[in-house]
């Protein structure tokens, strides 16, 4: 509906590009907008906020260079209900410059064009107003607890031109200053490092944050509130709790483990945390959590005594989430949003690891099957790929397929490929292929048939399995088709989301034996092929197929009781559990089911798996949403897992 120059110019794009595929649009960059000025820093300076009328004071001061000879005139994004009340030359504001209105955008004529790479810098002082939650939300108390006076600022995707004139959309680099005039009772949070705190006599205090490294014009951040202050550090970089004041106490225990997850995160990557601190701020009516560069916003609802009894959501998954995006997605950044899963994906991915590393296997394992419910949810509702315009799956499918392809390389490898694409891409832009050339880089190894199946097609492969032991010939036979159906339609550019008929992917199967295991790896090319085992020479006790659950999909496998009961018995995998739990518990008459499900109840070596109940889908802290944005929660409530309150969940480690 905004008539801006992006919209404009992504509505032709997409029109030329109607014959194309996705995978064509997305590695041609047809979504990425155009620009002829490389925006290099502003000056937000933001006072006289009014909580009835939602308006403010600003003044922006813009520093750019010209892409183009000439550039005569400055194109930026701003909401049309800033007014504008003067545009001028420089900073001191002694020359006026001519500038039009159009709907959401600014333009500025310079005094005389600007010559190619040269750089030219006005100011901008207008009266802003903004419907509220759009750009900034102002918040009053309404007489309810827990609910001080706020305002809080959220970019993404491209609503920070609603309350400052700026670039906004992410392929376009700055450094800012942003200074907040406040009441005295509020803080005023803001990225990067703190320049001044400066008393006024009318009572107010301005405040003046710098971010120093330039990143995404939506990561500008805003919060104004009156928050206790708790410091802590990593390797000597601040690490800042902002909460209201009656949470102070609760609040030390939740984010204590903000340092050591900056920790993990640095040395898994192999990028020590790039900014000049990190502070987590809470808000009101917030819609999850928001990585801002160095300056997470979050939802001011932190979990209870009751909460930590099971895992809380907030520190399970929000906390590492938003700190996962200071590497993915500040640092490194999608270019346009058809690749927004680089950044959901790996902020998904990345708490996976995290209590991995902290709590052992068993938690990946957990983290992850929760990413698989969700994700089949999302699909059996619509069927999209991951890099795509809008896609409704990057932030599940994005972990998972991030897994599937660590598991693939192996961890020196995947980390390395990181590491390379972090690298290359620091403090810059990426695309889905510059991931891929960077794992290319890496490791040697080019996956474009791991990305077209997974990042630039949709679905995942359904496998059909049947096994046959023949006893004479010592022999075991698997049959394996791939059964899932492409049933998409083109909308009405011509983009058509194809399922591949066939997933070209190795599978390890792993044949129990009374001599011992017999495991084999398998690369699977077609649609139906047959997986021949011999010396087999005693019958087989189980089959598990995809030993280690390394491939997205679903499967059906019909087998014999006591195959099952073995492998629940003796398979470490939880999602592996979690299938053969629900094939024996479809079981009701046959008794040696009933026993390998009892047995697992009371003898299993993690909590969900004693903790399944067979005849109840697994409902846990899946029930979140996402609505836009980065996390989101789909009511205030309480984010309890759904599991048994007397199975003992293992207690995080923190610092
Ligand atoms: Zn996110």
């Amino acid at each position: 509906m905004r008539l801006s120059l992006a919209v404009c110019v992504l509505c032709g794009l997409a029109l030329r590009a109607a014959a194309q595929s996705n995978a064509e649009r997305v590695a041609n960059d047809a979504y990425t907008r155009s620009h002829d000025y490389d925006l290099v820093h502003q000056v937000i300076d933001v006072r006289d906020f009014d909580w009835d009328s939602t308006t403010f004071t600003g003044r922006v001061t813009t520093s750019l260079v010209a892409l183009r000879p000439g550039l005569d005139s400055v194109i930026l994004d701003a909401g049309q209900l800033l007014t504008i009340r003067k545009v001028t030359a420089g900073i001191t504001g002694t020359t006026s410059l001519r500038f039009t209105r159009h709907g959401d955008t600014l333009v500025v004529y310079p005094a005389k064009p600007v010559a190619f790479h040269d750089t030219t810098r006005f100011t901008i002082d207008y009266r802003g107003r903004v419907d509220n939650g759009k750009g900034l939300t102002f918040i009053v108390p309404e007489g309810r607890p827990h609910r001080p006076q706020q305002i809080w600022s959220q970019g993404e995707d491209m609503n920070n031109h609603l309350w400052f004139p700026t670039h906004d959309f992410p392929n376009d680099k700055m450094t800012w200053e942003l200074r907040a005039t406040v009441p005295a009772v509020d803080a005023a949070v803001s990225n990067g490092r703190l320049v001044f705190d400066r008393k006024n006599p009318d009572g107010t205090h301005t405040v003046a944050w710098r971010q120093d490294l330039p990143t995404a014009t939506y990561l500008v951040s805003l919060v104004v509130a009156p928050l206790a202050h708790l410091s802590d550090a990593w390797r000597g970089i601040p690490v800042d709790y902002y909460v209201y004041h009656e949470d102070s106490a609760i609040a030390r225990r939740l984010f204590a483990a903000t340092p050591d997850m900056i920790d993990v995160y640095s040395r898994l990557t192999g990028i020590p945390y790039p900014w000049a601190k990190y502070a987590q701020t809470t808000v009101a009516d917030f819609f999850g959590g928001m990585e801002n560069v160095s300056a997470t916003t979050l939802v001011d609802w932190l979990p209870d005594e009751r909460a930590y009894r099971d895992r809380p959501w907030y520190l399970w998954i929000l906390i590492p989430h938003e700190l996962a995006h200071q590497w993915f997605g500040d640092y490194t950044t999608t270019e346009n949003w058809a690749n927004m899963w680089l950044n959901e994906g790996f902020a998904e991915f990345m708490p996976g690891q995290y209590w991995g590393a902290k709590l052992g296997r068993h938690a990946a394992d957990d983290y992850y099957l929760d990413e698989y419910t969700q994700f089949m949810g999302i699909d059996a509702r619509r069927r999209m790929p991951l890099a795509a315009r809008a896609s409704n799956n990057i932030y599940p499918k994005g972990a998972l397929v991030l897994r599937m392809l660590q598991r693939y390389l192996g961890p020196e490898r995947f980390w390395a490929s990181l590491h390379t694409y972090l690298t290359r891409h620091a403090l810059g832009n990426a695309t889905s292929d510059d991931l891929r050339q960077a794992v290319l880089e890496a490791t040697g190894e080019n996956l474009d048939w791991f990305w077209d199946e997974w990042v630039y097609q949709a679905g995942y492969p359904e496998f059909a399995v049947a096994a046959a032991y023949d006893s004479t010939g010592k022999k075991l036979t698997l049959t394996v088709t791939q059964t899932q159906v492409d049933t998409a339609k083109a909308d009405s550019t011509g983009l058509r989301f194809a399922t591949p008929a066939v997933f070209r992917m190795p599978v390890t199967v792993r044949v129990g034996t009374s001599a011992g295991d017999v495991t084999r790896r398998v690369a699977l090319t077609a649609r139906e092929q047959t997986i021949v085992f011999d010396r087999v020479a005693a019958p087989p006790t189980m089959v598990v197929f995809d030993d280690g659950n390394a491939v997205l999909k679903g499967l059906t496998f019909e087998q014999p009781t006591a195959w099952l009961a073995t492998q629940l018995a003796r398979d470490p995998d939880l999602w592996n559990r979690f299938w053969v739990i629900r094939q024996l518990a479809g079981r009701g008459a046959d008794s040696a089911a009933g026993r390998a499900l009892a047995a697992a109840a009371t003898g299993a070596d993690y909590f969900t798996t004693r903790a399944s109940e067979p005849s109840s889908s697994r409902t846990t802290r899946a029930s979140s949403i996402r609505s836009k944005g980065c996390w989101a929660i789909s009511a205030p409530l309480p984010m309890h897992s759904a599991r048994s309150p007397t199975a003992a969940a293992p207690t995080p480690s923190t610092r």
